[in-house]
């Protein structure tokens, strides 16, 4: 007994462990034959390796698709490196990417082998309840729309299983590089879904707390909202830069001085209209209550990686009365949403390319690319990483 329990403990860790990424199949024939994916997975709390694992089913709704650009989220960081959704072992990292269609179900409709296809970070079950009642990023139970890194493998694979392809997935439009393209799967969405939930109008006062990859596309999804005054707070030079680019009219650096004093001051002590948080910690919704107007809104995107409760200011918040409304939200994810936001791009409303700082090739870069997120130099807002194949342009 203890002898096949051996066995077969060394069976699982000959098959999931050391796989070599620079060894991947180069044509979605080898992949198949091999039968076998390599992707970088987290080991578990503060662990990362290369792991080995059979190619997911496909279901007659699903599709797999194999990734030509990918990119790392300051989520996959928390998740690995703060343990903040918990511990999972040998689970792919990565929701971000474009990728190209190796295999569809029996019953998808509007896909097929060879599409370039935008892989949005959420892909809901749309037929659960929560979807139903409008919230499909909560499908399944709360957060159940995120899958990709979350519970089930991500995107830093050979091959990447979706479910509902239909519905989830969105064609890459032919003027979109995949590598721009795959910031609409995460950074894009959530950024916009932060100005989003801050009920952003015509001609509104907006300060948008941290300007990372998420919060810059705040300020743009601000900005095309119809802002007109928009504080960008942050401190990296090339942040601020970029938040310029998307409609920044005014920088706040937190590093000099609380910046709810600094928003009063340069607001004649009424504060802004409206506050996106996507960046700082619990306590930044002391501050964000602080600078907001009464019948305001907060809309925070930021991922609490710590701490057990949130700080509202018993005074500031109107001492319960204030119409000072906090709104904090997961991106909606699906297919007409992906395809509106690359309509932005196609149309020339916001250029995402902005963001991509640090630009890899190859898929063993992948890791490269996470250590530098993990790392977060000064000059870096986002890494990308460009797969190709040998039979991209042929697949069919
Ligand atoms: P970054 O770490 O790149 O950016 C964080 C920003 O916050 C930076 O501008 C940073 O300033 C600023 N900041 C840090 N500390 C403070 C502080 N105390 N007060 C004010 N500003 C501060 O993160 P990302 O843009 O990649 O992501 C932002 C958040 O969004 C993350 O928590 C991420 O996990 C989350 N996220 C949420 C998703 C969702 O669907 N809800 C999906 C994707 C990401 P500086 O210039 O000094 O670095
Ligand atoms: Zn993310």
């Amino acid at each position: 007994m203890v002898s096949k329990i051996f066995f077969l403990a060394l069976l699982a860790y000959v098959f999931t462990m050391n796989a070599d990424p620079t060894k991947y199949a180069r044509t979605a024939k080898e992949l198949f034959q091999k039968n076998k994916m390599t992707g970088l997975a987290m080991l578990g709390i503060g662990k990362i390796g290369w792991i080995e694992k059979p190619i997911p089913e496909c279901g007659p709704l699903d599709a797999l698709v194999r990734p030509l650009a990918v990119s790392p989220c300051t989520s996959d960081i928390h998740t690995v490196w703060s343990g903040a959704i918990g511990d999972r072992h040998d689970m792919i990292l990565g929701h971000e990417c474009v990728g190209q269609i190796i295999k569809v179900g029996s019953l998808v409709k509007n896909f097929k082998v060879g599409d370039k296809v935008v892989v949005p970070a959420i892909t809901p079950d749309w037929g659960a309840e929560e979807s139903q009642r409008g919230y499909p990023q909560h499908s399944g139970g709360m957060l159940g729309g995120w899958k990709f890194s979350n519970f089930k493998d991500g995107v830093f694979s050979e091959a990447i299983h979706i479910n509902e392809a239909d519905a989830n997935l969105a064609l890459l439009p032919k003027e979109i590089d995949p590598e721009v393209g795959a910031m609409l799967s995460d950074m894009v969405t959530t950024g916009f879904h932060g100005s989003e939930l801050a009920d952003i109008k015509i001609g509104d006062t907006v300060c948008v707390i941290g300007i990372g990859p998420v919060g810059l596309m705040s300020v743009a999804g601000a900005s095309l909202l119809g802002a007109s005054r928009i504080f960008a707070v942050g401190s990296r030079p090339n942040c601020v830069e970029a938040a310029k680019k998307y409609g920044a009219t005014d920088i706040i650096n937190y590093k000099e001085g609380p910046i709810e004093e600094q928003i009063l001051e340069k607001t004649g002590g009424k504060g802004v209209d409206r506050v996106v948080i996507a960046g700082g910690d619990v306590h930044t919704f002391k501050q964000a209550v602080k600078m907001l107007k009464p019948g305001g809104a907060i809309g925070n995107v930021n991922y609490l990686g710590e701490g057990e409760y949130i700080d509202i200011p018993r005074t500031e918040w109107g001492v319960g009365m204030g119409h000072k409304h906090i709104h904090g939200g997961l991106t909606p994810g699906g297919r007409i949403r992906m395809e509106k936001l690359a309509n932005l791009v196609v149309y020339g409303k916001l250029d995402p390319s902005h963001l991509l700082t640090h630009r890899f090739k190859g898929f063993e870069k992948v890791e490269d690319a996470l250590l530098l997120m993990k790392d977060k130099p000064k000059d870096l807002i986002k890494p990308v990483v460009r797969i190709h194949y040998d039979d991209e342009d042929s697949l069919n």
